[in-house]
Parts: structure tokens; sequence; C-alpha cells
């Protein structure tokens, strides 16, 4: 293939601005590009390098030479000159790079130059187009994009993958394999209000599982190795030594497991979750930390055991390996059940037990690798506190003009004064922002100061969050985590406002 016709689709691609259209240019040439230039054609569309860097930086391409009038060039030739402008090394590498540039952009023409320059200085890279590059893939290949998407969660390189796809289409996309030592993006969660609600969108009986407020771990061991991933795969192998050596004392030794780590108190219940976060990031002195916070680990999924992947496989299948593999101290508590009573129940208790609330799981699902499979469903219990604005910030960019962030505070009915407890700028409307700085102008009170204004405590507000945690930063020593604004309460006084001891109550 020509590097023109890469560059004429690049440019109709970038004209076009519906997804249907630009998914439409790709998918026509990549299903006339050949199986040897197939990686080439993907990786140069998606901005990318085989080679991934060539060592050349943006001022070697500022004086390129004449451009040809007739476009010859293949993207097999284009492939070969870049291996050899960064295999060069050593003494007079520089000037060599620079001759086999000249030569490069002295082989194409005017409009493959500037698709070279862009491609290059990474300025196709974007984003946005990986969505329409699967797609433009799986149209071509004729293949579903849910397996062009699963395999580049396994495999996590574009060009391999579609070039798999555009050869051997399912076939071969299903020849990805889980790799030990190498993390895979953990499947993700939906939301629902209750248990009942999730119970009802999976249809049937479902498990119904501990959601712990830890920190999502991935162990993988080979032998005597486990290497351990975060949720962002980052490696904190060496920061986690109690979860190395819980999964080297299993008997089976090909393993991918999926689970959270978190700190519990010698009573049992979990520590706030900047206790077990602190304490998986700190690198240093791991093994004083290990005594005095030391971490605790619950598996809820089982990729791999005893050599198998298991990915496929749907919920239920998984968990008997897990059972089976695990002792049961290391598997999340459960229950399977159908009834939403039983289900509600199961909640309340391990809400009671200081846990975030549970994952409603569908027995049927396979693992989603990376994404929010309809399969988990997290359910946490809705906080709601009725608090009094004591202050309230100027918004900027387009909440410019209008009195935004509010200083929530709790009542402290023994001063009669109020303990600020956070601030909160979200789940306002428009209108909401108009009425409130309308009240709040009318309201302010003490020192004007162009950022800050202060409120008497007059306005009632009801705030959904998520939880309470120690702070410092305020006065009470606790702040409320995720707080958004549900609506005002114009109907209650600030004497009868949710009290600072309600607060404390809910600390974990
Ligand atoms: P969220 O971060 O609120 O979207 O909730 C999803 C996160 O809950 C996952 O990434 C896990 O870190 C965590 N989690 C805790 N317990 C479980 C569980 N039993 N099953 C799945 N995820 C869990």
């Amino acid at each position: 293939m020509l590097l023109i016709d890469l560059a004429r689709t690049s440019a109709a691609v970038a004209a076009d601005s519906a997804r249907l259209a630009k998914i439409r240019h790709l998918a026509e040439l990549l299903g006339r590009v050949g199986p040897d230039e197939a990686e080439i054609a993907i990786a140069y569309l998606s901005g990318e390098l085989p080679q991934r860097q060539i060592g050349v930086g943006f001022r070697s391409l500022r004086d390129l030479p004449e451009p040809r009038q007739v476009a010859t060039a293949t993207l097999t030739q284009i492939d070969a000159l870049l291996d050899r402008i960064k295999s060069q090394s050593g003494a007079g590498s520089q000037a060599a790079r620079r001759d086999l540039l000249a030569e490069l952009f002295g082989a194409v023409t005017r409009q493959e130059q500037s698709f070279l320059v862009r491609l290059l200085t990474g300025e196709l890279r974007q984003g946005a187009l990986d969505g329409v590059m699967i797609e433009a893939l799986a149209k071509a290949a004729e293949v579903p994009s849910a397996e062009v998407r699963r395999a580049l969660t396994l495999r996590g390189w574009l060009p391999a993958v579609g070039a798999a796809a555009l050869r051997g289409g399912v076939g071969e996309l299903r020849d990805f394999h889980l790799e030990v030592g190498r993390p895979v993006a953990p499947m993700l969660a939906q939301s629902a209000p209750s248990v009942t609600a999730a119970l009802e969108k999976i249809g049937g009986p479902a498990a119904v599982e501990w959601k712990f407020d830890g920190v999502r771990v991935q162990a993988h061991r080979k032998g005597e190795d486990v290497s351990v991933f975060t949720r962002t795969l980052d490696d904190i192998t060496a920061q986690v030594p109690e979860l190395v050596e819980a999964v080297l004392a299993l008997p089976e030794n090909d393993l991918v497991l999926d689970g959270e780590v978190l700190a519990l108190r010698p009573d049992g219940r979990p520590e706030p979750f900047q206790v077990t976060s602190g304490r998986v990031a700190s690198k240093t002195d791991v093994s004083s930390l290990r005594a005095s916070v030391p971490l605790s680990v619950f598996f809820f999924d089982a990729l791999r055991v005893g050599g198998a992947d298991l990915l496929d496989l749907p919920a239920a299948e998984r968990h008997v390996a897990l059972r089976t593999a695990l002792p049961a101290g290391l598997v999340a508590p459960r229950i399977v059940t159908a009834e939403p009573e039983e289900g509600e129940e199961f909640f309340a208790d391990a809400v009671r037990r200081g846990h975030e609330g549970v994952v409603v799981k569908s027995p049927l699902t396979p693992y989603a690798a990376g994404r929010r499979g309809a399969g988990w469903i997290k359910v946490k219990p809705r906080h709601t506190l009725d608090l009094v604005v004591l202050a309230a910030e100027w918004g900027s960019g387009r909440r410019r003009g209008w009195l935004s962030n509010l200083h929530l505070g709790a009542l402290d009915p023994e001063t009669g004064t109020f303990v600020m407890l956070g601030k909160t700028f979200k789940g306002l409307t428009d209108e909401l922002l108009t009425w409130q700085t309308e009240q709040f102008l009318r309201l302010a009170q003490g020192p004007a100061d162009d950022w800050v204004v202060h409120l008497k405590p007059e306005l009632v507000v009801e705030i959904a969050f998520d939880g309470v945690q120690r702070s410092s930063r305020y006065p009470g020593g606790m702040a409320l985590r995720f707080a958004r604004v549900l609506r005002y309460r114009p109907d209650k006084r600030a004497e009868e406002a949710d009290t600072v001891s309600a607060v404390r109550a809910l600390m974990p």
C-alpha cells in the first residue's frame, strides 16, 4: 500500500466530523491493506509508530527537502527507513539520522510530507480516535467490536490486535491470552440505589458481596514469582508484602486473582480509607508500617487458575475456581439470592460492619475487563444531611458571576454555632445557582472579600454524600466525602439542621 493512500484517508477522517463517516473512511482503507502492512497502517492511522520512538526531534523536521511530484513510497519502504533511523547510535549518529530523514522526506510528495510530520511530532495521536479505530477495524474484519476490545485489553497494542483481526477474524482474536505478569484492566461496576433495584436489573439469583473501601489489587503468580498491580495497573508488589505472602502460600502456582486490600483494626472493622491508601502508597519503611498498619486481602474474582484462563467463563464458574483455589478467609463474603429482603439484610449488615456497601453480581457474565459491565452493580447507602450554608465562593469559568462553592456546617447544639464539614459545588443547576446567588447576597455579612462571601447561617440545604472521614482541615476533625447538593430546605430553620454528633456517629 502507498503512503499517499493513508495520507488521503487521514485527511478525509479529519475533514468529516461525523463519527460514522470517519469509521467508514478508515474501514474502507483497512479492508484493502495487505497482511504484511496492516500493523503499519493501523499504527500510522492511530498516530503511532511501530518503532514507538525513533529519536528524532522537532527541529530536525523544519527544513524539508523538495517533495516529489508523484507518490510511489510504500508503507514497507517508509517503515524500513524509520527502522534505520532508529537503529543509528554512537558517534556520527546525529548526522546519519539527518541524512536518512532527508532521504525519507525527499522520497514523498508534499501531502505525504505533511502527514509524516504530523505522525512524527505526535500531532496525529488523538485519544478520541481509538474508539473510532476499533469500530473501523471491526467493520473491515467483519468481527464484533467487543471481540476487538477484549483482545485489546489482553494485548494492550491495537496495531497487533487489529492486524490479527484482519488476518484471521474472531478465531485469531481469540488466540490472545492472559499473560501472567502483564496486568489486565480491571472490570468496573455500574451502580443502583438499592439491592432490590440491583437484583431487578440482573433478574434472577445474584451474588451479593461486601464492598470494601480499600485498594483494588490484581495479583499474578507464576511459580514463586508474584506481582501485584493496582486499578491503574501500577506495580505495587514491594508495598504489599502481606499480600505477596498470602498468594505464595496457596497451593496453586499459576494464578491471576482480582480483589481488594484494606487495613483492618484489631476488632476486625475496616480502618478509614485514607489509612489503607496511605499504607499502600508508602514505599519506605514497609516493614515497620506492616507492624502498625497490617493489610488484609479479600479476593472476589479469578481470571486464571491452574494455568487456565477463566475470563470468558460465567462469573459463577469463576467463583467456584476461586473458592477451590483459596481458603475461605481470603474470599470476599457473599450470599447468592434472588430475594430482595435477604439481599437488603445482607447489605445492612455489611454497612453495620463498617463496609462501604455491597456489589451485586450476575452469575452469568464473563469478566468485562476495563469496562463497567452490566454484571456488577454496586450499592452504597445514600447518606443525606441537612446542613447550613456558612459561606460561598464566587464561581469561575462558566460559573463566573454566580456564587457557587458552598461551605457547609452542622449544628453544635451546645454553643448554637455551626461547625464546617466541607465544601461542594456539585449538583447545582443553573436555576439553583441563580436562586442561591440572590439569597446569599441578601444574607451576606462580615468582611467582604472578592473570593468568599460569608453568610448569616440561615439557609438549610440537603446534601447527599458517600461517607464521613477524618480530616485535619476542618475544625470538627471530620469531612464529608463526595458531598453534593440535593435541594434547598427553606422549610427548615438553621436550628433544625443536623448536629455535629449525628455526623460523628457516621464516622467509620
Ligand atoms: P467504585 O470505585 O465506587 O466505582 O466501586 C468499584 C470498586 O469497588 C472496585 O474497583 C473495587 O476496588 C471496589 N470493590 C470493593 N469490594 C468489591 C467487590 N466485592 N467486588 C468488586 N469490587 C469491589
